[in-house]
Parts: structure tokens; C-alpha cells; sequence
């Protein structure tokens, strides 16, 4: 029960080192529908590292945090049609795999494109990028899915210490830019919104 409640306070929350995950980006697939196997695959992969105690995943993932984002939203279709091709028990572990393939690749400094995900979701060969692109013709599906995308982070802030999208509404913390036992004051241009982890975890 401890744990359950250390991970949730690290995926979303105001507590000390929450990553504030935006679920449009981490948990909801491009029609704008929670997908399970996103929300458990980010769940069990965030878990296992906290479990591992693996400090260095989560500082790699903060430094690839905006290119790991990025890829997430443009290639939701993709992501969607990849989780499909799997059956259903496999899928949040396919996910969480690609989750971690991506941030190891991104913090190497190698650039990832669709193939690569295709590779990392163990379908090389069996689908090729261009069958999403045909396959998404029908307008309605790809317009709602910009729709969804757009409308949820139309507004978003991000996060000035690591460029990744602020759930603003779930997990933000008030970090000082200049710090107070360096003079900094409270009032408002002194203070910027930011995810909790980095302004606990990498501005100290
Ligand atoms: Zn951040």
C-alpha cells in the first residue's frame, strides 16, 4: 500500500518529486480515449525504477523529457495502431518497453523515427510505418484526433526546467528563480511554475 501511494505521489500530485505526467500525452490515445495499456505501461515503468531505486532513469528521463513528449504526441496514431497489433496482455508491457527504449535512445543523443518505434515495439517486420499513414485516411478519425490533441494542449504550459508539458491542474510547484536564501522574493515575477521533481530534484 506504501508503495502504491509513493508511486501515484510520483506520476501526478504536488508531493516532492512528482513527474506531473499530462495524461493527454502518457495515458489517452489519439481520439482523446484513456487507453489502459499507456496509462498501466507508464505506470509499471515508472514503478520498476523506483523499485530498482534507479535515480539515473528518472534524471535521463527528465534531460529527454520535451523529445520524448514530442514523439508521443506525433506519433499517437501510430502508438495506437502498434498497442493494436499486439493482444491485449502484452500491450502495457509493449508500451512500457517503448517508453524506455525511447528515453535510453533520446539520452544517447540518437534521433528515433517511426521505424524505430516499430523495432522497439517488436513488430519490425510485420508493420511498416506508411501502413499507418494509409490506414488513417479516413479524415474524421485523423481530424479528431488533432482535435483532442490540440484542444488538450492548447493551453499547456511547460516546464521551464525541462520543457515537458505541466498538468497545471494536478501537479505544479512554485519554484523561486532566484532562490530565497540567495534573496529571491516571493512576489510573482520571482516565481515560475514548474513539474515538482524538477524543481526538488534537479534545480538543488
Ligand atoms: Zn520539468
Amino acid at each position: 500500500m506504501k508503495k502504491t501511494i509513493a508511486l501515484a505521489s510520483r506520476i501526478t500530485g504536488n508531493d516532492r518529486g512528482s513527474l506531473g505526467l499530462h495524461p493527454a500525452i502518457y495515458f489517452y490515445g489519439p481520439t482523446g480515449r484513456h487507453s489502459s495499456a499507456m496509462f498501466l505501461g507508464s505506470i509499471t515503468l515508472f514503478s520498476e525504477k523506483l523499485v530498482q531505486n534507479n535515480k539515473s532513469f528518472f534524471t535521463k528521463f527528465t534531460a529527454v523529457r520535451a523529445g520524448l513528449e514530442e514523439i508521443l504526441v506525433i506519433n499517437k496514431d501510430l502508438i495506437a495502431t502498434i498497442l493494436q497489433k499486439h493482444i491485449s496482455h502484452k500491450r502495457v508491457n509493449i508500451f512500457k518497453e517503448l517508453l524506455d527504449n525511447v528515453v535510453t535512445h533520446l539520452s544517447e543523443g540518437k534521433e528515433i523515427t517511426q521505424d524505430d518505434l516499430i523495432v522497439f515495439s517488436q513488430l519490425d517486420g510485420k508493420l511498416i510505418s506508411g501502413d499507418v499513414q494509409s490506414s488513417s485516411s479516413k479524415i474524421t478519425d485523423e481530424q479528431k484526433s488533432k482535435l483532442f490533441i490540440n484542444v488538450a494542449l492548447k493551453n499547456a504550459l511547460t516546464c521551464p526546467i525541462c520543457n515537458g508539458y505541466l498538468d497545471v491542474d494536478k501537479s505544479v510547484s512554485y519554484d523561486h528563480i532566484e532562490r530565497v536564501r540567495e534573496g529571491g522574493s516571493g512576489s510573482a515575477n520571482n516565481v515560475q511554475l514548474t513539474h515538482p521533481y524538477c524543481n526538488q530534484s534537479i534545480k538543488q
